[in-house]
């Protein structure tokens, strides 16, 4: 008798818990708008403003993605625009400014001048349309279409793959640097099951372009729309970037076939949708946002900025005379390739000079040989000096930006939050891959995903010992950053994902 009493007091208990847990019900809406500027010539793969609006009984909360270089700072999106998309919200909806997220896919596409009217329009149709779902989380793999775009030399300083300047040479290269070939994915389906909205989150700067040079939403554009036409009616797919800093779409120097984003954008929406396929959405009401802001400090780049200019004079000083120009350069090259032992005529008068004890014909290859060899050596001078005083200009631009500085540190908000099993924390920079790989490896969240270039945009956030290079790369000069911020900067995350 006693024992039956727990019994059904035990699944009583259980009941209730059951009830407790569903209760409460999660609710959410999703909507795009056009922010692509028309006006501003052909357009191939266009540009949104998206947004997903969440809620349960105590919390609401937005995500909105744009397909912009960045919330802020640089690109057409003014500084301006984070505090009015977020102060309306609030007016509007009594959402507060911190439950707003918003993320830069960081594609370099051109947007309307109008992007946060067209921005608070998606959010007010995404709230107009809350509906009950169920969601899930999840990873993909997309290992084929990105890169790590840094370099290490052998003489243990590191640059970097843009197109601003050119590589190095082969042979001073000792490694390059990790990817990051998760995705993470959220999925929210209605309760009929259909899919309303999937968040995923991939880090890969979104830069290819597309072969006829139109305005585009790149890579992410591209994989966003694979996803939205391969699920239900009106579903909606918001890329968050994630870790970007140092990578690039793969190959992204290749100069033998056009560059096109399309491609590489399929394949990361088609792995999404693989990945998406293996998630189970369930009833889970769980929301939470956490956001605090943290002073991180400032770069002295004075001493660095001194040795760079001590080295571009010792560069300059360090080129060779030769008798060649671009015009000769090129057919020597070609000849002393194409046959080192006989360059300049055919063998039988090579042999001929030697039967007659005459040496003019080698005297000439080994002249020309010298000349080749000290173009070569100025060539590689004037790509150093390219890399040098591309890099050199950030440092300057951005010392002169922490020396006029109120404070020795600057404010960056940083934010961490739960739907359901998805855990997401952000940064309003391009953070180094290695920082979100770390911050992954050491949550205690199975599913936990970083975003760069969110609530704002402080230029590079690279790992300490990328800041300590000794060489240059752009994301240790295009950055505000001291070394001590990654510490700091990942221990805080620490805290906040046991929070979370
Ligand atoms: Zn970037």
């Amino acid at each position: 008798m006693k024992t039956n009493t727990i019994a059904v007091a035990l699944v009583v208990a259980g009941l209730l818990a059951v009830n407790a847990a569903y209760a409460a019900e999660l609710q959410a809406g999703a909507a795009k708008v056009d922010i692509t500027d028309r006006d501003a010539g052909p357009v191939y793969g266009p540009l949104y403003a998206k947004a997903l609006v969440l809620k349960n009984d105590e919390t609401a909360l937005v995500i909105i993605t744009v397909d912009a270089v960045a919330i802020g700072q640089i690109g057409r999106i003014g500084s301006d625009y984070l505090p009015a998309v977020r102060s309306q919200i609030e007016n509007e909806f009594g959402i507060k400014p911190a439950n707003v997220l918003i993320n830069a896919s960081h594609c370099h596409g051109t947007v309307c001048a109008d992007v946060a009217e067209r921005t608070l329009e998606a959010v007010r149709e995404a709230a107009a349309n809350l509906v009950p779902v169920n969601i899930g989380a999840g990873v993909g793999q997309e290992n084929r279409i990105s890169e790590n775009r840094r370099y290490k030399l052998k003489d243990g300083s590191e640059t970097d793959s843009r197109r601003a300047y050119s590589a190095p040479p082969d042979e001073l290269i000792a490694a390059v640097g990790p990817i990051d070939p998760e995705i993470g994915i959220l999925r929210l389906d209605k309760k009929d099951g259909r899919t309303l909205a999937v968040v995923y989150n991939f880090a890969c700067h979104p830069i290819e372009g597309v072969p006829s040079g139109a305005n585009t939403a790149d890579i992410t554009g591209f994989a966003s729309k694979v996803i939205e036409d391969n699920l239900s009616d009106g579903a909606i797919a918001l890329f968050l970037q994630g870790s970007a800093g140092d990578i690039n779409p793969a190959m992204y120097k290749d100069v033998d076939k056009p560059r096109d984003a399309e491609p590489l954008g399929n394949m990361l929406g088609l792995s999404t949708l693989q990945a998406l396929r293996k998630i189970q959405a369930k009833p889970d009401d769980r929301l939470r946002v956490v956001s605090e802001t943290i002073e991180l400090p400032r770069a002295d780049t004075a001493k660095r900025i001194a040795a760079m200019e001590a080295q571009q004079t010792n560069l300059l000083h360090s080129l060779k005379a030769t008798d060649l120009n671009l015009k000769t350069f090129i057919p020597l090259a070609v000849k002393y390739g194409l046959s080192p032992e006989f360059p300049s005529y055919y063998a039988h008068r090579y042999l001929h000079e030697e039967m007659m004890g005459s040496e003019d014909l080698k005297k000439l290859d080994a002249d020309n040989r010298e000349n080749l060899k000290q173009y070569i050596e100025n060539i590689r001078i004037m790509e150093e000096l390219t890399r040098l005083q591309t890099n050199l200009d950030l440092l300057r631009k951005h010392q002169a930006e922490n020396t006029a500085a109120p404070k020795r540190t600057v404010d960056v908000e940083v934010a961490g939050l739960r739907i359901g099993d998805f855990v997401l924390v952000t940064f309003p920079g391009e953070l180094s891959v290695e920082i979100g790989l770390n911050i992954k490896k050491t949550s205690p969240h199975e599913f936990t995903f970083v975003a760069g270039c969110t609530n704002g945009y402080i230029y590079y956030a690279p790992t300490a010992d990328q800041l300590n290079n000794t060489g240059y790369a752009q994301e240790d000069c295009d950055s505000l950053l001291a070394p001590e911020w990654q510490e700091m900067y990942q221990s805080r995350v620490a805290e906040m994902l046991e929070a979370l």
